[in-house]
């Protein structure tokens, strides 16, 4: 499995520490989640949750989703790191590997503990 920090970071810090998210920036999620989840199915649950959250149409959600859900994740981390610089980013400290959460112990990437 290969390593890509900025992805690492980004899946650590949004998981960890979601609240850190602009109220935009978690619309913008939500939306990209509705989408994604909901962009087949045509049943009356999908069409509301759509409807609450997906957005349709609405041209500031499909501007911060004009580089993908990846790339609007990792542009809100990199937002979110740069004004949080009291954040703590749980690394091996072995490898400098993010560690899948704040408490782990042991590293997912060399095994370290
Ligand atoms: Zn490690």
């Amino acid at each position: 499995m290969s390593y890509d920090d900025e992805a690492e970071l980004t899946r650590y810090v949004l998981r960890h520490h979601p609240s850190l998210l602009s109220p935009f920036e978690a619309q913008v999620q939500r939306a990209a989640y509705a989408r994604e989840k909901f962009a087949d199915d045509t049943g009356e649950h999908a069409r509301r949750v759509m409807e609450r959250f997906g957005r349709l149409g609405d041209p500031r959600i499909d501007a911060a989703l004009a580089g993908g859900i990846e790339g609007f994740r990792r542009s809100a981390c990199g937002r979110i790191l740069a004004e949080h610089s009291e954040l703590r980013i749980n690394r091996c400290p072995l490898c400098r590997r993010v560690m899948r959460t704040p408490a782990a112990m042991q590293c997912f990437w060399c095994g370290h503990d």
